[in-house]
């Protein structure tokens, strides 16, 4: 949080403007390190705490001015006026004088909770299917039938075997 604050501090003086501190939660699932969001007028930069906690240097290091110069991106452009990872961000990250070529990384994530969306198994005439818990719903509850694109019979729980 400290270092984010830095990094804004900064931006004000790289760009002589007063970009407010805006909130930092360590919210962030799955495999995402960080992520800036802005929404209506409230600008938050969400991290993994999964994540920093396991690579805290690296992430102190990269992830925190990444998300800091999309925010500053955002106010010096602003929304959705120039590409994510574009020239003006890059700018800005050389500004921070930090490399803005890996944009993603590819960390071990071993240790590290992402979610698993749960699937269901189903079968048609032909083969078996693994459908996602709102199709699953949608079927239990008569809402909506699926049927399968090879064979065109309509998929249905499959039953276990043992
Ligand atoms: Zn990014
Ligand atoms: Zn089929």
């Amino acid at each position: 949080m400290d270092v984010t604050t830095q990094y804004i501090q900064r931006a004000n003086k790289i760009y002589r403007r007063s970009f407010e501190v805006i909130p930092v939660c360590f919210d962030l699932k799955g495999r995402a390190a960080g992520m800036y969001r802005v929404k209506k007028r409230e600008r938050v930069i969400r991290y993994n705490p999964y994540i920093f906690a396991k690579y805290f240097d690296d992430n102190v290091a990269e992830t925190v001015p990444h998300e800091v110069a999309h925010y500053i991106t955002e106010k010096l452009y602003g929304v959705g006026r120039v590409r994510p990872h574009g020239f003006e961000w890059g700018e800005i990250m050389g500004a921070f004088g930090v490399s803005s070529k890996r944009v993603s990384h590819r960390y071990d994530m071993k240790g590290i909770p992402v979610r698993v969306h749960q699937r269901f198994a189903y079968r048609c005439g032909c083969t078996a299917h693994n459908v996602t818990s709102r199709r699953h719903k949608q079927m239990q509850n008569g809402i909506a039938t699926f049927l399968c694109r090879r064979c065109g019979e309509a998929i249905t729980p499959a039953l276990a075997t043992f």
